[in-house]
């Protein structure tokens, strides 16, 4: 195929992204009404079903695979994922697109029913419209767009709707990964269409490790807290010490990879819990506090590594614990979550820039999470390295009151996956 033919076959692309745009709009709002609320995962099996069906229009072969074996797989809440695949024209790479179908609760602040789906002002809103259900349809309006402009693919193309994305993974992409149905022999390139604005492409994610720390004091009367030992006073030196010596010293470093905002290419820490003493705040009696409970949330950057970074948060409360006379403390890993870049010049980041040009009209933007999603479990459990996040929505409206998402947004993220497909799989 020369230059001309090539332009001329993305044109028709894009004509049939556009054509498919209200069927887009209804599968979106058909998942939006199914309220797949993580925690505790309810109504996954609908979910799930509703994606499933409508990847069999777009002549995709289903498969449903429940998590078996994992704790959170219960009769009450299935934890159920579902891979539609459909083979190309002639043999070759396979690209799979992965959702997830979770969304987190809908929380205070709506003015729309958040399970409502309602369509105004060229947006559908609802919990979950841009994280990510308008992705999922994406992905598969993508490939219904390629079906309806008669361009075949080479290898095939996979597209999977999976749970849990939003409490971790284990029982969603992590599962799929160790059990061998996406893993590195099997699948060349991911695209998650996870709400990173329509003309950015993201290439991994920070580190993440959530820790505890208690302190034991001993607990004495309240009129006489010199007969005691306060856990609350030992917590508090701690974190005198992570404010003024550990956080400035987090504040220098900044990693290479593209996060976004700009402050997150510092490393960070956030304090997301402190308890103490007597719990609740009716009753109480004179006590001295026997613990004191922190969580803390630190996110690290590549150049960093885990084993440094926990090492320094060690360091640092053995130097409280060796000028606080008597303050004893605990360390306790809650979760540690590595962090993962894209090879540069990846090829699925490659076609992605010359499809977002092409449909867009614009230089896509390469950036890096400042958070964290499923990239990690496709990276470090089923070593696929050429997984980037691409899709529609606005980042910072995710898991927000009134949400939504734009449709116009939608029918270019579509046309986009569309062509970067067409690129990658018939290269
Ligand atoms: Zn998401």
């Amino acid at each position: 195929m020369d230059v001309g033919q090539a332009r001329a076959q993305e044109d028709r692309i894009i004509r049939a992204a556009e054509s498919v745009i209200d069927e887009a709009v209804e599968f979106t709002r058909d998942l939006i009404r199914i309220p797949t609320v993580n925690p505790p995962g309810e109504f996954y099996e609908d979910g799930v079903h509703c994606v499933g069906k409508w990847l069999t229009r777009a002549g995709f072969t289903s498969e449903y695979i429940a998590a078996e074996g994992m704790a959170e797989h219960t009769a009450k809440h299935p934890r159920l994922n579902v891979i539609g695949r459909r083979e190309g024209a002639r043999p070759g790479k396979t690209l799979h697109l992965n959702g997830h179908v979770d969304v987190v609760p809908a929380g205070g602040g709506w003015t729309l029913d958040p399970f409502g789906a309602e369509v105004a002002d060229g947006r559908i809103y609802g919990r979950g419209t841009c994280d990510m259900k308008a992705g999922i349809a994406a992905a598969i309006f993508a490939a219904e767009a390629l079906r309806r402009a008669g361009v075949a693919t080479d290898g095939a193309i996979e597209i999977s709707g999976t749970v849990d994305e939003e409490s971790g993974g284990d029982a969603g992409v992590a599962y799929l990964c160790k059990t061998g149905r996406v893993t590195a022999q099997n699948t060349q390139f991911v695209i998650i269409p996870e709400p990173l604005n329509v003309d950015r492409i993201c290439v991994g994610h920070r580190g993440v490790y959530w820790f505890d720390v208690v302190t034991h004091g001993r607990i004495a009367h309240g009129s006489m807290p010199y007969l005691g030992h306060s856990a609350i006073d030992d917590m508090g030196a701690i974190l005198e010490a992570i404010r003024t010596e550990l956080q400035p010293e987090l504040l220098k470093r900044r990693t290479k990879a593209p996060v976004v905002p700009e402050l997150s290419r510092h490393a960070t820490l956030n304090v997301n819990t402190v308890s103490g003493g007597q719990v609740g705040e009716d009753v109480q009696s004179p006590c001295v506090a026997d613990r004191a409970l922190a969580i803390f949330d630190r996110r690290f950057l590549l150049e960093e590594g885990f084993d440094a970074t926990k090492a320094e948060i060690q360091k640092l409360l053995d130097s409280v614990a060796a000028r606080v006379p008597g303050l004893r403390y605990e360390l306790r890993d809650r979760m540690v979550v590595h962090p993962t870049a894209t090879p540069e010049n990846s090829p699925v980041t490659l076609s992605l820039q010359a499809a977002i040009a092409r449909v867009l009209n614009k230089e896509a933007q390469i950036i890096a999470s400042p958070g964290t999603y499923d990239q990690k479990h496709f990276d470090r459990i089923g070593h696929i390295p050429h997984t980037v996040a691409y899709g529609p929505g606005v980042l910072d409206l995710a898991h927000q009151p009134d949400e939504w998402v734009a449709i116009e947004d939608l029918k270019n993220s579509i046309a986009v996956l569309a062509i970067a497909t067409t690129r990658l799989l018939n290269a």
